[in-house]
């Protein structure tokens, strides 16, 4: 799933490669996807591309004064730049993992795509980003905030730190691939409850939130979105990394299993040496 580094990369890919262009077509393939339907798509027709940002994990590219496309891309989604189309043909609706499409006038744009059967990808065609519910509720950007915000957010909620980190309307832009490498780089357990966290580990988690998230746009930045997530997942140090040694100091990494998601997190650098339960695991067991 895109996360702040990677949808800044794509943004400023756009930034780049699209605005100045004009829009050729606009193509809505699956109609789930777009979310909206005043203004209608055909109001993007004919309009240049004027900006493209990144709120959160949210994509928003501008067209004209007063348009924008405001994209969560979800768990599978993602943005394809195009240099050219292999047809004219406009899109069928239907099955396939094209959401949308946006022709420009240099032959060139983008799709974006959704793999998997579950749709979440979700498009907003709005006037203003903030008609965006998801938009609207989202707390400070997690790479921007300073010291006092940060602190201040992480308290403001209750909970795990794992959870709290990646509660959109506490931080905006950290997900579950980056707060695991968050945590590990603050060496706190993803398990640490927000409100008995000291001074000097917010401080450490503050830190960290800026390092790892730095790295990453810095090494993202400048890629085609074909290779961002190739790079996404080189500079990974325990997530998606089970069973692999960490680089900080050779342990095993380990995983804890929920419903539907993961976390990995290395038992030396961050809870003592302990081993944390998984919770299916023992729920099997017993
Ligand atoms: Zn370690």
């Amino acid at each position: 799933m895109p996360e702040l580094p990677e949808v800044e990369a794509l943004a400023g890919y756009l930034r780049e490669r699209a605005v100045g262009r004009r829009v050729e077509r606009f193509e809505v393939a699956s109609i789930n996807a777009l979310k909206t339907y005043d203004p209608p798509p055909s109001a993007v027709a004919g309009r240049p591309v004027t900006g493209a940002d990144r709120y959160g994990k949210f994509l928003d590219v501008r067209f004209g004064d007063d348009l924008h496309l405001v994209v969560h891309l979800a768990r599978a989604g993602w943005l394809h730049y195009r240099e050219a189309f292999p047809s004219v043909t406009p899109l069928r609706p239907g099955k396939g993992p094209i959401a949308v499409r946006i022709r420009l006038d240099d032959g060139s744009g983008f799709d974006l795509t959704e793999a998997g059967t579950q749709k979440k990808l979700a498009a907003y065609l709005v006037t203003d980003p903030a008609q965006v519910p998801g938009v609207a509720k989202l707390g400070p950007d997690a790479l921007a905030a300073d010291l006092p915000t940060f602190a201040e957010r992480l308290r403001s909620r209750r909970g795990q730190v794992k959870g709290v980190l990646t509660d959109q309307a506490v931080l905006a832009g950290v997900g579950n691939a980056y707060s695991d490498e968050i945590l590990h780089a603050a060496r706190l357990s993803p398990f640490a409850i927000t409100d008995r966290l000291t001074d000097e580990q917010l401080a450490g988690l503050h830190a960290a939130t800026r390092t790892v998230l730095g790295d990453a746009v810095r090494r993202s930045m400048g890629q085609r979105a074909a290779e961002l997530k190739g790079e996404k997942r080189s500079g990974l140090k325990v997530h998606a990394r089970k069973g692999l040694p960490c680089p900080v100091c050779g342990d095993t990494v380990r995983e804890v299993s929920f419903a539907d998601s993961s976390l990995q997190y290395c038992p030396t650098c961050q809870t003592g040496g302990k081993p944390l339960a998984d919770r299916r695991l023992s729920r099997l067991v017993r």
